[in-house]
């Protein structure tokens, strides 16, 4: 995601970005953010905060370039993407810290999203966009990009439901040799299956462990 800032007297010093990526970061945490200290990566010698300036905007597809009165400012955040056909990000985030930056930024000012790597095209974030976006992640969630409702779990055969929450499958989340991991999204209960049946961890237990605890004890 990233600003546009308009007219040459709107343009922000870079102490002043410095010191709304610090308002930001104290604002949604700045784990939200994908911030890197000085020397921490190599490609960033001089580090990175939550918001930097920048002269191009690069995505799948033709790199956007700021016309001369214009002014990127781009927003590092830790969430992947999300958009209707690639439900994973957290939506509610992303849109949160653009009406902050709506709020922030001079008026006027416009925020672009996206794009992500499999060609999907950044757009302005709008009303009418912001609007759609909203209204799919409500209706759906992160359920398409799981394949909850593609009927995945439907023929799966071994998914686990949780009885506490009305019998819902469980969601995959990884496995290793012969045992699947999963978890219910809706209160957090994680099961491993394997050959020997389903098992439900205890709280504090980590996949992993369990794993193979159950391992050792099948054997
Ligand atoms: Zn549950």
């Amino acid at each position: 995601m990233f600003a546009i800032v308009t007219g040459k007297q709107n343009h922000l010093t870079e102490r002043a970005v410095r010191l709304l990526a610090v308002d930001l970061a104290e604002a949604f945490g700045h784990q939200a953010f994908s911030i890197a200290k000085p020397g921490e990566w190599d490609h960033l010698k001089d580090g990175r905060h939550a918001l930097s300036i920048i002269t191009e905007y690069q995505e799948d597809g033709p790199t956007i370039t700021p016309e001369p009165d214009e002014q990127f400012i781009q927003v590092h955040m830790m969430t992947r993407y999300y958009g209707i056909d690639y439900e994973r990000g957290n939506l509610a985030q992303i849109l949160s810290v653009a009406d902050w930056m709506f709020r922030r930024l001079p008026i006027g000012s416009k925020l672009w999203y996206g794009g992500d790597s499999d060609g999907a095209r950044a757009i302005m974030l709008d009303r009418v966009a912001i609007a759609e976006l909203w209204d799919h992640y409500c209706k759906v969630g992160h359920k398409p990009y799981h394949g909850a409702l593609s009927g995945v779990f439907a023929h799966s055969g071994d998914t686990p439901t949780c009885s506490f929450c009305a019998d819902t499958p469980m969601r995959s989340s990884g496995g290793v040799r012969n045992q699947r991991f999963f978890t219910c999204c809706g209160c957090g209960a994680r099961a491993i299956t394997s050959p020997a049946g389903v098992e439900m961890l205890a709280d504090g237990d980590d996949f992993f462990t369990a794993s193979a605890r159950i391992r050792q004890t099948k054997n």
